[in-house]
């Protein structure tokens, strides 16, 4: 059997959308989730459950690793203890913090001659990819980018950590105006707030101090404290009714010039259903791609500007120029 073998750490949303996601990639089998609860009461669609303590167990069993844990909390920790034993792949996306992150994952990676794929997903991945290709081929030009309207997993994920916090959802909202006048070729000069708003729905837990949780949430660096931010409290019903699908997208505009001065646009958009089972399918290509530069000794952190575009695909060069160059 020379599928590529690949493990869960970790069962949420994306982990689920990893999950989905292997059974469309015929050249991958999943061996196992591993996760930090008990694993009886972790309930997936197919693939067997085991203790996060167990996983060494797994070494030689799982060619790569697809960390599927939360950026604020659990990567920070599982994404450099896990490069020690296994070449891995996560989605990464507090972008303040990434040079750190990267150095943290390298370290341990480079020492094991382990592949520490990171970042990966739509923003950071496919957007991130969009704004270098911008920037290098218009390089008189301005990049913008936007998200939404769409639920951020990684804003709701920090919600639901403020103490106080049931639950909770973040819809991020771009500004229609903004986008036009990007799309005019005016390369207007726009604040973090102009571009941008965000609106948080959050279902209290009983004796918690709303005032508290919404000045906690407003105030979070990175995550909140440069945007203007809107925090409503709703019900548990209201919650369950209104805010149970994920659906996200975005845009990546670069706005330029080339050399007689003609105006020039790139635009990639994205526009998704479902958040975590895009980013499943974006971190399943990668894993396969993590295993390739594995294979060729190439090891350390990595991030989706390291990753050539062949190695994301099952189908040989040979297919790849006769197909689709
Ligand atoms: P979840 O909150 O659903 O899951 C995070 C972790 O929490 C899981 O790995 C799981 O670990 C644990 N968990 C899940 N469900 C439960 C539960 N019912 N009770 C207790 N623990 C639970 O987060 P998502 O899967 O939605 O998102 C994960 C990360 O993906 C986000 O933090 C975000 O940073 C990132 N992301 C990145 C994107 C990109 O474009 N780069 C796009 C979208 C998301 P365990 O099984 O060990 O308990």
């Amino acid at each position: 059997n020379n599928q590529i073998k690949v493990a869960i750490v970790g069962y949420g949303n994306l982990g689920r959308g990893v999950e989905l996601s292997i059974s469309k990639n015929p050249d991958m089998s999943l061996v196992a989730v591993f996760s930090r609860r008990d694993p009886q009461s972790v309930t997936t669609i197919n693939t067997p459950v085991y203790s996060i303590n167990n996983i060494l167990e797994f070494k030689d069993k799982i060619d790569v690793l697809i960390l599927c844990g939360g950026s604020k909390d659990d990567l920070p920790i599982q994404g450099p203890q896990f490069a020690e034993h296994f070449n891995v792949v996560d989605s990464y996306d507090n972008h303040a913090e990434i040079p750190q992150y990267f150095a943290s994952v390298d370290k341990v990676a480079s020492k094991n001659k382990k592949v520490g794929m990171i970042s990966i997903g739509w923003d950071p991945g496919m957007f991130s990819i969009n704004r270098l290709f911008g920037e290098a081929l218009l390089p008189d030009g301005d990049t913008y980018t936007f998200w939404g309207k769409g639920l951020s997993q990684g804003h709701s994920d920090a919600i639901r950590r403020v103490e106080g916090v049931k639950a909770g959802v973040q819809y991020t909202i771009p500004s229609t105006s903004a986008i036009e006048k990007v799309r005019s070729g005016s390369r207007p000069t726009l604040t973090t707030k102009e571009k941008h708003a965000r609106e948080c729905f959050v279902v209290l837990k009983d004796g918690a101090d709303a005032k508290k949780v919404e000045n906690e949430i407003k105030t979070m660096p990175n995550y909140f404290e440069p945007y203007d931010t809107t925090v409503n409290f709703i019900s548990q019903e209201e919650f369950d009714k209104n805010h149970n699908t994920m659906p996200h997208g975005g845009f990546v505009i670069r706005s330029g010039i080339s050399s007689t001065g003609v105006n020039q646009v790139i635009e990639y958009s994205l526009k998704l259903d479902s958040n975590p089972e895009f980013t499943a399918s974006v971190l399943v290509a990668y894993a396969r791609a993590t295993y390739r530069l594995a294979q060729k000794g190439d090891f350390g952190a990595k991030t989706a500007f390291d990753v050539a575009p062949n190695l994301l695909s099952p189908k040989t060069s040979l297919e790849l120029i006769t197909e689709i160059l």
